[in-house]
């Protein structure tokens, strides 16, 4: 335990303090977590957009397959997409509700 120098208005105090007592800057510790909790917030939610966005395209070109009767064929491949879309989609959910629980 020992004291820290408030950057804002220069006092000292205790270095377990959350934030400064006299101008209630937060200290430099807990500024990095939360840039952290921000960073990981920000990682899930790109997750969910790209997850997001495969699951609809995936299930789009799997509907589309399913109704063009030129190709008929059967594509794993987009139906991969739409598997692993769903799933980072749901990383994404999950992990976001994990960080901050
Ligand atoms: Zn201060």
């Amino acid at each position: 335990m020992g004291l820290m120098i408030c950057q804002d208005c220069r006092k000292a105090y205790s270095d377990r303090a959350a934030a400064c007592p006299n101008c209630g800057r937060p200290s430099e510790e807990m500024e990095e977590k939360a840039q952290a909790i921000e960073l990981t917030s920000k990682r899930y939610k790109l997750a969910k957009l790209i997850g997001g966005l495969a699951f609809v395209f995936g299930l789009m070109a799997v509907m589309g397959t399913a109704c063009d009767p030129i190709t008929r064929e059967s594509t794993p491949t987009t139906a991969i997409i739409t598997i692993i879309g769903g799933l980072v989609y749901l990383w994404g959910s999950l992990g976001k509700w994990w960080h901050h629980e």
